[in-house]
């Protein structure tokens, strides 16, 4: 992978089969991609996701479809070294982009929304994507409960953060989801149930649109991935088994 490191990566955004169901709900939604956890770190990147469990690395997205080929991961890693290294000249490539996504929505009609931490929790990165573009709708899950618990107020009016819980923040995930001001996300390993916890469910597989859940609400979401992401998932208490 060495060589192919050293060259930019040819685009920043994409999409993937979870954000194009949301058109459906007439959203155009663009999907950024970072390398999650330490997949950069071997190449002279950083932590991602500084609030990742056990169970959610071993379950993340990246281990899952298309992002399981290398072709993928490297993408991934180029991104995150460039955004390390120079994020100025990142985020200047990253609002072209997202300048022409909005257009291509105008276009088709479509409401513009991105999905900046796809596959990475770097709230600040999200924060000032969506302060430099104020006519688009942002949104992410997210593991930075501590994060955000302190730093709430510095979320822009135009991005939605919905609450990932896991086996290490389920006590915290639970006290915010009690304040009735967050959605949040569960996977769940079985039949999709219609509560957890005294909180509705609906179901988050159908479309990736978070902003349309109101607060107090759970977005569902089903566990997928290899064999292997799964056993780790189901061991360590990150899925949530329903149907027995
Ligand atoms: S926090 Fe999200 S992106 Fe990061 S390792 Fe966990 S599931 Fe993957």
């Amino acid at each position: 992978m060495k060589d192919t490191l050293k060259a930019k990566p040819p685009r920043l955004l994409g999409s993937n089969a979870k954000t194009l169901k949301s058109r459906g709900t007439g959203a155009l939604v663009a999907s950024h991609q970072l390398a999650p956890a330490t997949e950069s770190v071997p190449h002279g990147g950083v932590h991602m996701c500084a609030e990742a469990s056990a169970g959610c690395a071993a379950a993340c997205l990246k281990n899952a479809g298309m992002n399981v080929m290398p072709t993928h991961s490297n993408a991934r890693v180029r991104r995150t070294l460039w955004w390390v290294r120079d994020p100025v000249s990142y985020h200047a490539q990253l609002n072209k982009e997202l300048r022409a996504h909005k257009r291509k929505a105008d276009r088709l009609d479509l409401e513009a929304w991105a999905r900046p931490n796809t596959l990475s929790d770097q709230p600040g990165m999200a924060i000032q994507a969506a302060t430099d573009n104020p006519d688009i709708g942002f949104y992410d899950y997210t593991k930075r409960l501590k994060w955000w618990a302190k730093h709430k107020d510095r979320k822009p009016e135009n991005y939605f953060v919905v609450l990932s819980r896991s086996e290490s923040n389920h006590e915290r995930w639970l006290r915010m989801m009690r304040t009735g001001e967050w959605v949040g996300a569960v996977v769940f390993d079985g039949p999709m149930p219609d509560t957890y916890l005294g909180f509705p469910v609906v179901d988050g597989t159908k479309d990736d649109s978070v902003w349309l859940s109101p607060p107090g609400t759970i977005r569902g979401l089903q566990l997928i991935g290899t064999n292997k992401a799964k056993q780790a998932a189901r061991e360590s208490g990150f899925a949530v088994k329903t149907g027995e």
